[in-house]
């Protein structure tokens, strides 16, 4: 916990990978509207994907895979130790 800030518990975040990319870059965002936009100059500066050629598909993919930090953090830890009874997780 102690070098997971605060802040960074509240944001949100995208894998690229999550919007169809094949790509390991996790794109942060501290609100909706800046997780979007972040997601999209990612997308132009290593994808070469121009923001007025996305399509709705792409756009909609990207709203429905934006996921709190925090949540995404406890699914990584239920999935890599799930044979460890949930109550001694350590609580993020
Ligand atoms: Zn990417």
């Amino acid at each position: 916990m102690s070098q997971i800030s605060k802040g960074l518990l509240r944001s949100l975040i995208i894998r690229c990978s999550d919007v169809g990319l094949d790509c390991g870059h996790v794109i942060f965002g501290d609100s909706e509207c800046r997780i979007i936009q972040n997601a999209i100059i990612h997308m132009h500066e290593y994808h070469a994907i121009i923001p007025e050629e996305m399509t709705t598909c792409m756009k909609m993919k990207i709203r429905e895979n934006i996921h709190s930090y925090r949540d995404s953090m406890r699914a990584q830890i239920l999935d890599e130790s799930s044979d460890v009874p949930e109550k001694i997780l350590p609580v993020i």
